[in-house]
């Protein structure tokens, strides 16, 4: 059976062009990039092009802004913590929406245990955050504010310069986890007056094990992982020189590919909307209709479990990812779509469709095709 993968925002396969670009890396220019003789300055050399190349395509005002960690995860607690650290000794407030991705959450709480005080903002239904939300949560004793640009679930994206420059109007570090939007959206930092931004590599068709974290100049953090050198004191550890080389190749193309790429995603994921709205009565659409990522479908089928969908799905050869996690007898609803107040028995029955570059319209007519049977089957068959 033919399989199609439709959870592209869970991870992406790596390009061809970007496997080639790596693969130098593993074996005849393998050293450390940090030692002294001449085949580690090879090492060095491709590391400083990728940091540059990165730099230039986000329009970086140098490339000493760009660390690599990682991953996301590592890329956005580098910056809460750090930014924490840095003001351990007299606290304050930090700011986040309760839409973000847990590696935002997870860290805003565990501070909270050691005297910050986080706050969750609400959004509105489509998953936005209204500005005048930061404007009115920012006082005198806010250190960091922190709002993902484009939601992992529902794909809606924020009004992320706005926001931005209200940070920087009461001068408070602005941090966007930007890990949905690399590759997917044009980043530009001279225009975007942000302090720090997190990107992951497996995310836009580059390796896994790849993070990027861009801190302007002046923006002040400490370090999570000490140990050396590396990484300008900020992030300690061996760097990965095939990771760091594939992630650069896969920015560059996925960045010269994206506007072509959008629009051919858009009219895929418009048709597979319109088209399950138009077959099965009970599907809900979440999220906002124009605000969103090109290729993030997010559609719950009141009175159908989530899992259920994604389990018979799969055994038609169809991948996605569902809303829901199932945990004993026990549906728990996503925290995002709670957070838009979406109907909570509509949200058991969530599923997302994140599209990518091998998806054709033959995927979407095939999904169209078996859905209908699966969601009239689960129905008869729902506790619900
Ligand atoms: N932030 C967002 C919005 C994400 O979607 C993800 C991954 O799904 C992450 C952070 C974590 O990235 P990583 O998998 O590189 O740790």
């Amino acid at each position: 059976m033919k399989r199609i993968y439709m959870d592209y925002n869970a991870t992406t396969p790596l390009l061809p062009e970007v496997l080639d670009a790596m693969r130098p890396y593993f074996s005849e220019n393998f050293s450390n990039p940090a030692s002294a003789y001449q085949s580690a300055q090879v090492a060095r050399n491709a590391v400083e092009e990728a940091r540059i190349k990165i730099a230039q395509i986000l329009n970086a005002d140098s490339s000493e802004e760009i660390y690599f960690t990682s991953c996301g995860t590592e890329s956005n607690n580098i910056v809460i913590k750090g930014v924490a650290f840095e003001n351990w000794d007299k606290k304050g407030k930090i700011i986040t929406t309760s839409i973000e991705h847990k590696a935002v959450l997870q860290p805003f709480e565990w501070l909270g245990r050691y005297g910050f005080e986080p706050v969750f903002l609400p959004v509105d239904k489509y998953g936005i955050l209204n500005p005048d939300e930061i404007r009115k949560a920012i006082d005198k004793n806010t250190i960091l504010v922190s709002v993902m640009w484009a939601n992992n679930e529902v794909g809606t994206i924020q009004p992320i310069e706005e926001i931005a420059r209200i940070c920087k109007e009461y001068e408070v570090p602005f941090h966007t986890d930007a890990v949905q939007v690399g590759g997917k959206l044009k980043i530009d930092l001279k225009e975007m007056p942000v302090d720090f931004l997190s990107l992951s590599a497996h995310k836009f068709y580059g390796p896994k094990g790849v993070g990027v974290l861009y801190a302007r100049k002046k923006a002040r953090f400490q370090p999570l992982i000490h140990g050396g050198e590396h990484e300008r004191k900020k992030r300690a550890g061996t760097l990965n020189t095939p990771g760091i080389v594939g992630c650069a190749k896969a920015l560059e193309i996925t960045t010269k590919e994206m506007e072509l790429e959008n629009k051919r995603l858009w009219h895929l994921s418009e048709k597979l909307i319109n088209g399950v709205l138009e077959r099965i009565p009970i599907a809900i659409f979440d999220g906002h209709r124009e605000k969103r990522l090109a290729n993030t479908v997010h559609l719950s089928f009141r009175g159908v479990e989530g899992e259920s969908i994604l389990l018979s799905l799969d055994l038609k050869g169809v991948e996605i990812s569902s809303g829901s996690a199932c945990s004993s007898a026990d549906l728990q609803i996503s925290h995002v779509l709670k957070a838009m107040n979406c109907d909570p028995i509509a949200a058991q029955g969530a599923t997302r469709f994140s599209l990518g570059k091998y998806n054709t319209e033959d995927d979407i007519d095939y999904v169209l095709e078996i859905l209908p049977p699966i969601i009239e089957r689960l129905k008869t068959l729902s506790v619900l």
